[in-house]
């Protein structure tokens, strides 16, 4: 039972290039398969997230993540009675678009991008990857995703203005996202921030008096917790919070949401993409919360010193490596090679080191840069 206001599949806009229907499944259920049978998909496994295998095997990387991501969304779509098929394909493409070494990596990548006049953006490459460098099918190049999930790759995080892109000027620029793709960015957000709370404490980067003093959304519950079970472990103690938290925040946003769609009076899918704000938020206080709890995050685990040799690491062998093809690009493999004749070769050198794992960008520093 959708909502009127909900993407219906029948009234996709379609693929570029058309394909008969499948016998048993839909068109988004087969955007969300081909998602998860591409290599960008099966690469976010040796991807970081925040910790790279250095630290332990139990730390989410960008895959478990990702599944993290797809399965708050689901949750949240199907109580707001949204399309899950069209949720869940965006939630496993979220991140295809990121680089190795997490957010240092896109950080170091723009950077280099930037000294040759260009610049790098994790949806922008995502769609390139969907559109162009997978290579799965005969008759053309990329997945040939529906309209709409190519629509949710590129507007799920921020809106693009068509006179600054208009490379992207069919994704109707000037209207918001449906809520299936608003809530895969709250979604995001809900968690990494509770998770990498989680990875952080086991990693021992973060006490738990810490997050207690620093995270006012964790300290609302954690009192709570201690009078339920005043002997359980600290670590369960701990967990018990932490899933509050992460409750908190998704009965929240399906309820703040809701509350929008009444407010702005939403009936149908046109109306979502007219309103001139994002409906899928949370409400003042929570965002808020939320907020606190992401900054926390930045002083306490993003910009710590625990993590800044895999800063330094990501800045340097991307920084090196970046240089090296640019200097050299003859040692580009065959296929980049040729694409450096349609295409400036930073774009072509950019697109070649977001694809790459930690492990692979890794070898390859050794091979060129180091010694
Ligand atoms: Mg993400």
């Amino acid at each position: 039972m959708l909502a009127d206001y909900a993407v219906r599949v029948e009234q996709s806009r379609g693929r570029r290039h058309p394909e008969p229907a499948h016998p048993y499944r839909n068109d988004f259920q087969r955007d969300r398969d081909r998602v998860i049978h591409a290599r960008a998909f099966r690469r976010l496994e040796a991807k970081t997230q925040v910790f790279t295998r250095r630290h332990s095997d139990h730390f989410r990387n960008r895959l478990t993540h990702t599944i993290e991501v797809a399965q708050i969304a689901r949750t949240i779509a199907a109580q707001l009675k949204v399309n899950v098929d069209l949720v869940e394909a965006l939630a496993l493409v979220h991140d295809v678009g990121h680089p190795p070494f997490g957010h240092a990596g896109e950080k170091a990548l723009d950077a280099e991008m930037r000294k040759h006049g260009f610049f790098f953006d994790h949806n922008l490459h995502a769609l390139r990857i969907v559109e162009d460098f997978e290579l799965r099918y005969a008759a053309f190049r990329g997945l040939n995703l529906t309209f709409e999930v190519r629509e949710g790759i590129i507007k799920h995080s921020h809106d693009y203005s068509a006179a600054e892109f208009p490379e992207i000027s069919e994704y109707l620029l000037d209207q918001r996202p449906p809520l299936e793709a608003q809530l895969i960015d709250v979604a995001d957000e809900i968690a990494y921030s509770t998770a990498d709370l989680d990875d952080g404490y086991e990693a021992h980067m973060l006490t738990l008096a810490q997050i207690r003093a620093g995270v006012p959304i964790f300290e609302h519950f954690f009192p709570e917790v201690q009078r339920t079970y005043p002997k359980a472990l600290e670590k369960l103690q701990f967990n018990e919070a932490l899933k509050r938290v992460l409750n908190h925040l998704v009965g929240n946003l399906i309820h703040n949401t809701e509350a929008q769609i009444k407010a702005e009076n939403i009936r149908t899918l046109e109306d979502v993409r007219a309103c001139p704000t994002r409906l899928a938020i949370l409400s003042p206080e929570v965002e808020q919360e939320r907020r606190q709890a992401k900054e926390f995050l930045y002083r306490n685990l993003y910009f710590s010193e625990a993590l800044s040799p895999e800063k330094n690491d990501a800045e340097r062998v991307i920084s090196q490596l970046f240089d090296f093809w640019l200097r050299k690009p003859e040692n580009l493999p065959s296929n980049y090679r040729e694409k450096a004749k349609q295409e400036p070769l930073p774009r072509v050198v950019c697109d070649y080191i977001a694809g790459m794992t930690d492990n692979y960008i890794y070898e390859q520093y050794e091979k060129y840069c180091a010694g």
